[in-house]
């Protein structure tokens, strides 16, 4: 099957923001202040996920379009783990207005905002998932059956958990979908963002990136591990970081806390007026 899988750079090494990206992480471009969702279990203001525009084949929002926004409770001590805690809003072009819209504080008076990566394009590739076996990705005792090859054709790589359209790349928790909150059809798979996104280049600086930089190398069988920490902290708390083996050409960029490795799906039902998007993450 055909899927598309984005390739990002780190927002902190671009120039300050101007206009609408897709992007993950960070805060949203032009999004009403007034619509910024609470956490429906403990009230605190949620920490935004993707700010993704309407972009198909990759991000198919339905005829009508628009900017999918996603936004999860951040709060480690709320109950709202999984879905309860991951909201998704669709703005029409025209509701986007201009600048970067600011986290309202918790009772606390702080502010977790994730890391931010923008989307800088989109690769296609393809698996071999044959068509007649699109239907066993949605019910857990026909997808434990499937070859290795078949449910997860590039292992558990975080490199290939981010990605849109074909079908979802499951944890090793196997299917996670609730059906009473998420039913196929209508619902059909969006897109699915790994914790852990990969940015070409070499590892930024600490104080570049305003995260602790790790390197590691394996040394006679041992990893050996070296975290830089910025030298300022930053002034929200964001669970960023960046990690990297030592000299190579790409570096992990940990942007969010799924559970410390998980793993977002998302689901669009675009027979709705306006679409309807639903999603949860799971390790
Ligand atoms: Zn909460």
């Amino acid at each position: 099957m055909r899927f598309y899988r984005p390739t990002f750079e780190l927002a902190a090494l671009q120039q300050p923001q101007d206009r609408l990206v897709s992007k993950l992480g960070g805060l949203p471009w032009g999004f009403p202040q007034a619509r910024w969702p609470a956490c429906p279990d403990c009230g605190y203001p949620m920490s935004m996920v993707a700010q993704l525009e309407h972009d198909p084949p990759m991000i198919d929002l339905g005829s009508t379009g628009g900017v999918l926004h996603l936004f999860f409770c951040a709060n480690l001590l709320c109950l709202s783990y999984g879905t309860g805690g991951c909201e998704a809003v669709i703005l029409r072009c025209e509701e986007i207005g201009h600048g970067l819209t600011q986290q309202p504080p918790d009772e606390d008076g702080s502010q977790s905002i994730n890391g931010e990566v923008w989307i800088a394009g989109w690769e296609p590739h393809d698996d071999p998932v044959p068509p007649e076996q699109v239907s066993s990705f949605y019910d857990d005792g026909d997808h434990m059956n499937l070859p290795d090859g078949i449910a997860q054709p590039f292992g558990f790589d975080s490199r290939w958990n981010t990605k849109a359209s074909g079908v979802p790349y499951w944890t090793g928790n196997g299917v996670t979908l609730d059906p009473s909150s998420i039913t196929l059809p209508p619902f059909e798979f969006l897109l699915q963002i790994h914790q852990m996104v990969y940015v070409d280049g070499a590892p930024p600086s600490p104080d570049l990136a305003g995260c602790t930089v790790s390197i590691y190398r394996e040394i006679a069988g041992e990893t050996e591990w070296q975290h830089h920490a910025p030298a300022k902290p930053t002034a929200a708390s964001s669970p960023m970081s960046i990690i990297a083996e030592y000299g190579a050409q790409s570096y992990g960029v940990d942007f969010v806390n799924f559970g410390s490795d998980g793993t977002a799906f998302v689901f669009i039902d675009r027979h709705s007026v306006p679409p309807v998007v639903r999603w949860h993450w799971s390790r």
